[in-house]
């Protein structure tokens, strides 16, 4: 059968991931989480001292770095998902704290950064069969994915989603302050110059506010069904 390119995009903490990683799972597609690649460039960049405690990048030093910086991806057989590496590195769990959280949209905004993360995600999706996730995989990474979803749901919604998920891998945190992250975070990823965040004009809008997971598990399906019949 046909192997195309599914590319989900959307807000911060809508479920793009879960719902990613088992379309993936289900089709024996190759799953790419894109978030967890920024997140990751991240992580490197606050390991270094590249980003003061006022939040400020030292955007030198990082473009100097870029080229020690390696992200790839491990299937993990206990999850069924991939986990994430930053050279070498098991950072799984590390990068979804909210202390990453909190400056990846920075770090996500830098053009070199997209640069190297674009070419990577082009790199690891050629030939098809593959379902990638972010914020603009549909208009710049593939902007000829045969499907698009553009995922979305309010910000309260996603919020508490993220709260009840952190709460249950034990991280004490706080509700404000984990909407106040999402709302902000919306907002960096969809004013920035390059590739902000925005629907591609051929992408299909879920608002998964008031969904279980597994219907729109079966929405999602019906569209990669209709699609390949
Ligand atoms: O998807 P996730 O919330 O893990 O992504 C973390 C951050 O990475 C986003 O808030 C966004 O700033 C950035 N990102 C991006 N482009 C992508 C994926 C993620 O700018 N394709």
């Amino acid at each position: 059968m046909k192997k195309i390119t599914i590319a989900i995009d959307g807000h911060s903490s809508c479920g793009k991931s879960t719902m990613a990683k088992d379309l993936a799972r289900e089709l024996g597609y190759v799953y790419v989480d894109t978030g967890a690649m920024y997140r990751a460039v991240t992580l490197f960049a606050m390991e270094a001292g590249f980003i003061s405690p006022e939040g400020a990048v030292d955007v030198e030093a990082l473009r100097k770095s870029m080229d020690r910086v390696r992200v790839t991806f491990q299937f993990n057989a206990e999850t069924g998902r991939p986990d994430t590496y930053l050279n070498g590195v098991r950072v799984e769990d590390r990068i979804r704290m909210m202390d990453v959280s909190s400056r990846v949209s920075l770090i996500a905004a830098i053009d070199f950064v997209r640069a190297a993360m674009v070419a990577q995600q082009q790199e690891m999706g050629q030939g098809g069969g593959v379902v990638m996730d972010g914020r603009d995989i549909g208009t710049t990474v593939f902007p000829h994915a045969e499907l698009k979803i553009f995922v979305t749901a309010t910000a309260e919604v996603r919020a508490q989603r993220r709260y009840d998920e952190l709460t249950a891998k034990g991280e004490v945190c706080n509700f404000e302050e984990i909407l106040r992250n999402v709302q902000e975070r919306d907002h960096i990823d969809s004013t920035r110059a390059v590739s902000p965040l925005r629907k591609a004009d051929d992408a299909i809008v879920l608002d998964n506010s008031h969904l279980t997971i597994p219907e729109q598990k079966a929405w999602l399906l019906s569209q990669v069904a209709s699609l390949l019949q």
